[in-house]
């Protein structure tokens, strides 16, 4: 479904931020990437709309190079590539319906049905009873939900995710992930998350099984697993 296809990015001054990237992505996966601060991984994410222009590569999606679309063409795929950010980018003079419908006015649907659409979503991201609240109102786990609601307003393929959790406590990081595995499990939308948080992973692959010969050789939680492998092939594997 995305395919990046030896993507080289160079910020000014000489700074390779990705250099001959070649990756692919399946439509329906639920994707981590991780990395350290200036590894590249908002860089890789930005491509992926075309936020971030590579100096050389292709960026297949759907088989099409986003590179070289322009104009309506471009908005058109784009609008199938959604977006959370960390800082949540709600707009603050408008409520949170209202934050739902922007993107929803901006592609020319009709205020009824931009309502009875975002009303459905609000539902969706489990707040039906904020529609009328203002960012200001809401805790940062409420508007991280505001915001994947607009992110979903267009119907995208993909929600790329950007530290998306980054600034959330602990139990509303849990939340925020199980709603995105279930958007991701219900709607078929492919994720892609950049986080540095590891309880992230722990929290999406809760538990993890190492198969030998068509046996399961191990059980566990990642981190259990990992740390710590109790069979030979969990050794193998994590060696
Ligand atoms: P990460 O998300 O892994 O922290 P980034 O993709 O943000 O990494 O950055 C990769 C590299 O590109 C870093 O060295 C960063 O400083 C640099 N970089 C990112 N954005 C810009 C920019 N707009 N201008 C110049 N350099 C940038």
């Amino acid at each position: 479904m995305i395919d990046f296809k030896n993507v080289t990015k160079v910020y000014d001054p000489k700074i390779v931020a990705l250099k001959d990237v070649n990756v692919h992505i399946d439509k329906g996966e639920f994707v981590f990437v991780l990395g350290h601060s200036g590894a590249g991984k908002s860089t890789l994410v930005r491509c992926i709309n075309v936020l971030e222009r590579p100096e050389s590569g292709r960026i297949l999606f759907h088989g099409e190079n986003l590179l070289e679309l322009k104009g309506k063409a471009l908005r058109a795929q784009r609008r199938k590539i959604s977006m959370i950010f960390q800082s949540f980018n709600l707009l603050d003079q408008r409520t949170a319906l209202e934050n739902i419908c922007f993107p929803l006015e901006l592609a020319g649907v009709r205020g009824k049905e931009a309502r009875r659409k975002a009303a459905q979503l609000l539902e969706t991201v489990g707040l039906p009873d904020k529609a009328d609240a203002y960012p200001v109102q809401l805790s940062g786990g409420q508007k991280q939900r505001i915001a994947i609601a607009r992110a979903l307003a267009s119907d995208p393929e993909v929600l790329l995710c950007d530290e998306a959790t980054s600034a959330l406590d602990p139990q509303t990081t849990e939340s925020i992930l199980a709603l995105l595995q279930k958007i991701n499990r219900e709607r078929g939308i492919t994720v892609i998350l950049i986080t540095h948080q590891m309880s992230v992973i722990e929290q999406i692959c809760h538990r993890v099984a190492i198969l030998d010969q068509g046996t399961v050789a191990e059980i566990g939680t990642v981190e259990d697993v990992f740390s710590n492998p109790a069979s030979p092939a969990g050794r193998r594997l994590v060696s």
